[in-house]
Parts: C-alpha cells; structure tokens; sequence
C-alpha cells in the first residue's frame, strides 16, 4: 500500500520539482520582489542544510524563496552540505570498515593464541623425596633413589636429601649423565622446611617420551651435580 501511494507521488515530485525549478529561474532572473531584509549568512546556511528548527512559516524564508541574492546564496550552499553530508556518510562507513577490521584482528590474533592454552594450564604438582637418598657425588646412584616423573608441565618439589646446603640449586633432566640431550632446566632458591632443604621449579617434560633419564641437582655455589635415576611415564 505504501510502495503504491510512493510510486503515484512520484509524477507529482517532479511536478513540483519542476516548479521549484521554473520558480528558482524566475527569481535568479529578478522576476520577484522580495519583501524584507535579507536575513544574515547563519540563517542562510540553515536553510541551506534544510535545518529542522526554521519554520516555513518564517518571514525570512519567503523572503530567501523571492530574492535573487539569497536564492544564489543559497544555491552556492546546498553542494557544499550535500558534499559534507556525503563525507560524513563516508567517513562512518569508513569508520564501521575500521571496526570490523579491528574486530578480525583481534578475533584472529586470539585465534592464534588458541593453540597454546597448554602454556596456561597449571602445571602438575609433584614432590619428589630425597630425604635418604644417599647419592654419591658425580658417581652411579643406587637404584632404589629412582624418581618418578609424568610427561607434563610438572611443579615439581624436591625435598634435598640431608644435609644439604641451602642456596640456589639448578635441576636439570636429561638423557645421561654426561648432561647431553638436555630435556628440561630450571632453577630456584632452596626454602628450609624445619631442618630440610626444598627446592620447588617448573619442568616443561610435555615433549619427553616415556623412558629412562637423570634428574640433577646442582648447587649453584660448589657446582656439585648429584645424579637420580627418573622413569617418565
Ligand atoms: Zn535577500
């Protein structure tokens, strides 16, 4: 019903149009007289951006629609808006292309982080007592100090086997104990526990396969490296 009245209207808009047109040439041309003043340059430019708050009923409307000077002002105006409003109807769809953008960027680069979650993932807590490990300084351990580890991201916290100095300790896995084929590393100030020496690090052994390694501790002031035998599982 609607589209039907609009496309009944529209000879009528050119009608109207079209004496608008014959009316503007008949005032360019001094065919009118205007009555009044001219009215000032700000009100031009309203009427010019077709401003809301001008009432048709104004008397400086009839007269800027019968003076020559006003009717050119006016026609000088209106593109000037038109191009502006056309900059403005860019510089939003400019703005929107912008965001969407931003939106994919942000939207991909989090994208990107999604493979890593495993990095944020709490690591394993694992206690590993050495307490009465009586290991032999660079020399074979016995087998029955074996340690157990999982292949993952383990906190793990060694108590020091006794007497052992407090201080910072490395702890390393490795394949053997030549420190070749070097598997996880990290270091950390030994915190006494009573009369015990502890030692807490993060081993990332996600990578390592299932099998026979070392663990190491090192004191990082005598540089002495004793030696575990560890079973990843
Ligand atoms: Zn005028």
């Amino acid at each position: 019903m609607r589209l039907r009245l609009r496309w009944f209207s529209r000879p009528e808009d050119r009608f109207e149009a079209w004496i608008a047109q014959r009316h503007q040439e008949s005032v360019l041309s001094g065919g009118t007289t205007p009555s009044g003043p001219c009215p000032d340059e700000a009100f031009l430019k309203s009427l010019a951006r077709k401003s809301k708050q001008i009432a048709l009923s104004d008397p400086r409307v009839h007269h800027a629609a019968n003076c020559p000077i006003c009717m050119r002002r006016l026609l000088e105006l209106r593109p000037a808006y038109e191009s502006r409003r056309r900059r403005l109807v860019l510089t939003a769809a400019v703005a929107c292309c912008c965001l969407i953008v931003a939106a994919f960027v942000v939207l991909a680069h989090r994208g990107a982080n999604t493979p890593h979650p495993v990095a944020d993932m709490a690591a394993v807590p694992e206690t590993l007592d050495l307490w009465n490990a009586g290991t032999l300084r660079n020399d074979q351990p016995s087998p029955l100090q074996s340690v157990t580890l999982p292949a993952a991201l383990v906190k793990v916290t060694i108590i020091l086997p006794r007497y052992s100095e407090p201080g910072k300790y490395a702890v390393a896995v490795m394949r053997d104990q030549t420190g070749n084929d070097l598997l996880a590393q990290s270091s950390a100030a030994a915190t006494g526990n009573g009369d015990r020496e502890e030692v807490s690090v993060n081993l990332d052994l996600r990578k390592s396969r299932p099998g026979s390694y070392f663990l190491s501790t090192t004191h990082e002031q005598d540089q002495a490296s004793y030696y575990y035998p560890l079973q990843i599982k």
